[in-house]
């Protein structure tokens, strides 16, 4: 067998040993579906990730070379994450929903760990003259369409990436490199076919009909990476989501098992489901406990406080109202003001 054959055999093995339930190799170029992210761009689909439309950023998306010179393939990884359990529409009341993502500890570092380990494997595979750059969910790569030209699975009409016979709930990573490592085949079929599901359960209609999202409408955007105030008429299709949005994965007959995955990142940190009547009375110190070493521990207490009156006040529980115009007095931030004066509203409706 041809040396870079068995590396490539050996580097897979060695990421399956690490957490990586599916890896596969694409070319580094050219980059694809880049034609299609840039019409995304320029539709302003973005919502205020402004740092998306930014020329050096759009630039590295086009040509890795910019990333790592010399780079001839992008290394795909996906490592999968353990599933929501409570179906779609049950929420205990006060409470608010988890993205499953988010429950457990905080993946960057954890599937970055593993990432620098599978480095230092490849490094003593090749005598450590490979150049290598590791991604986890943020770098400035297209990583579903790598992913999909890496033979992994395909880009569902969610713009979730689905592997076959194994659902959608993977965080996925890229190792570039420079050493020419034999490619995967593309994954071709499309797995959607004529199913609409997620289409037509996504609470805010921003499913695009190029199989990607209106990020601005979307609830994953809303409630996590948004810091302003949720648009009024967004509010109410928010619904229990605390942080994040599954709906879409959660509809997917592609995620439909209900045997638990093999779960390389461990038992979740964080239940759920979270009390919002209780976290409304949190200090500071509070937020920090509850979320450390989670993916929440990034989002600042006032983005939260916001999504918790929008949830309390779609929720219309009367037992929130003392805490909610406590915070209308207490808090001056316009958008914790905002949520709170809508939740009320919501809450006590035009009786007051
Ligand atoms: Fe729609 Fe939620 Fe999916 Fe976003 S995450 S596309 S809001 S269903
Ligand atoms: Fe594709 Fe249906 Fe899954 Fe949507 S719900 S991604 S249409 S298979």
């Amino acid at each position: 067998m041809h040396h870079l054959t068995q590396f490539r055999e050996k580097i897979k093995a060695e990421a399956l040993r690490l957490g990586f339930a599916r890896t596969g190799i694409a070319p580094a170029q050219p980059a694809p579906h880049y034609q299609e992210y840039l019409e995304w761009i320029n539709a302003g689909y973005y919502g205020d990730m402004h740092y998306l439309a930014r020329g050096d950023s759009l630039a590295k998306r086009a040509d890795t070379q910019l990333i790592l010179e010399g780079c001839q393939r992008v290394i795909c990884l996906a490592m999968p994450y353990h599933r929501p359990e409570a179906p779609q529409n049950e929420c205990p009341p006060g409470h608010g929903r988890i993205s499953a993502y988010a429950r457990t500890s905080d993946y960057h570092a954890i599937v970055q760990a593993r990432l620098t380990q599978l480095e230092a494997f490849i490094h003593e595979l090749t005598g450590g003259s490979t150049a290598l750059r590791s991604y986890v969910d943020t770098g400035p790569i297209l990583e579903r369409a790598y992913a999909s030209t890496a033979g992994i699975g395909a880009i569902g009409k969610n713009a979730n990436l689905i592997l076959p016979g194994a659902g959608s709930y993977f965080f996925l990573a890229e190792i570039l490199t420079d050493l020419p490592l034999p490619m995967d085949e593309p994954f071709t079929r499309d797995l959607c076919g004529s199913c609409q599901r997620c289409i037509e359960a996504c609470p805010t209609g921003c499913i695009l009909p190029n199989r990607s999202i209106d990020a601005s409408r979307c609830l994953s955007f809303l409630t996590i990476e948004n810091k302003g105030e949720i648009p009024d008429e967004m509010k109410s299709r928010v619904g229990n989501w605390f942080f994040g949005c599954d709906i879409c994965q959660m509809v997917c007959p592609h995620n439909a098992r209900t045997d638990r995955q093999f779960d390389p990142l461990g038992e979740p940190h964080l239940s759920e489901f979270i009390n919002l009547i209780e976290l409304l009375t949190w200090e500071q110190a509070a937020f920090t406990d509850a979320f450390q070493d989670t993916a929440l521990s990034r989002a600042k207490p006032r983005g939260l406080i916001r999504n918790a009156a929008v949830v309390l006040g779609n929720q219309a529980d009367r037992n929130a109202l003392p805490l909610l115009k406590d915070l209308l007095t207490r808090e001056s931030d316009p958008v914790i003001q905002d949520a709170s004066r809508w939740a009320i509203h919501q809450i006590e409706g035009d009786q007051e």
